[in-house]
């Protein structure tokens, strides 16, 4: 059975109407798009007393004291900061959808793949978290009127397809594994050092607390 997420509104900006509207095109991109690609889905529920894991919307990540991703009682925690994303980009559903999908996909932010990247003109090997959407996150889809985030499929974590082999991407913007569109990025841990790739126009706005969990956790 798929896991229950449970969707708290801590928002002055964003109404709770407004959310649970929205819930139902994140709910459709999780079941008619992600699930039948990677195999794992999720039920989001609005404010669940029970659930297991959880997304909090809050206005606004303040000066540094924002209390990013955590795990609390076994439990997956993340927020979303809303009224920082509607004054950057006019909508806060795409980091929503962001975070959803990754939470899905790697639940205690621990899970890598090996693929090759080029970096300073050398070519290395190193461990990618599976992070599906920060390789394509300015690249963004509409459900029902509402912005969600392209993810990667499983194909970009393998590192021997080649070049326009198969699809990579749920829009179909990349073409080969482990390549990043413009605006994306990701993360990777080589030796002992992390790296971040960046695609052209990266501005790596979002808040990288998927990153501080996981050099918490490889550290
Ligand atoms: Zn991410």
């Amino acid at each position: 059975m798929n896991p229950i997420i449970s969707i708290v509104n801590r928002s002055k900006t964003v109404i709770d109407a407004d959310l649970k509207r929205k819930l139902l095109a994140l709910q459709k991109q999780i079941t008619r798009d992600f699930e039948p690609v990677w195999g794992w889905g999720a039920n989001l529920r609005f404010n669940a007393k029970k659930f297991d894991m959880q997304v909090i919307v809050k206005d606004t990540a303040g000066k540094g004291g924002f209390l990013g991703f955590h795990i609390k009682n076994g439990k997956p925690i993340t927020y979303i900061f809303a009224k920082d994303d509607i004054a950057d980009s006019g909508e806060y559903t795409s980091t929503l959808s962001h975070e959803l999908l990754e939470m899905i996909a790697d639940p205690n932010v621990n899970l890598y793949a090996i693929g090759k990247f080029r970096l300073d003109g050398k070519r290395k090997s190193g461990f990618f978290g599976l992070e599906v959407c920060d390789p394509v996150e300015s690249n963004f889809y509409k459900i029902g009127g509402v912005t969600v985030s392209d993810w990667v499929r499983p194909e970009w974590f393998e590192q021997d397809h080649k070049k326009g082999e198969m699809k990579m991407d749920h829009l179909g913007v990349l073409d080969a594994p482990f390549t990043i569109a413009e605006g994306g990025f990701a993360d990777v841990l080589a030796g002992s050092r992390w790296h971040t790739l960046r695609g052209r126009k990266a501005r790596l706005k979002r808040k990288r607390h998927r990153l501080e969990a996981r050099k918490n956790a490889a550290a």
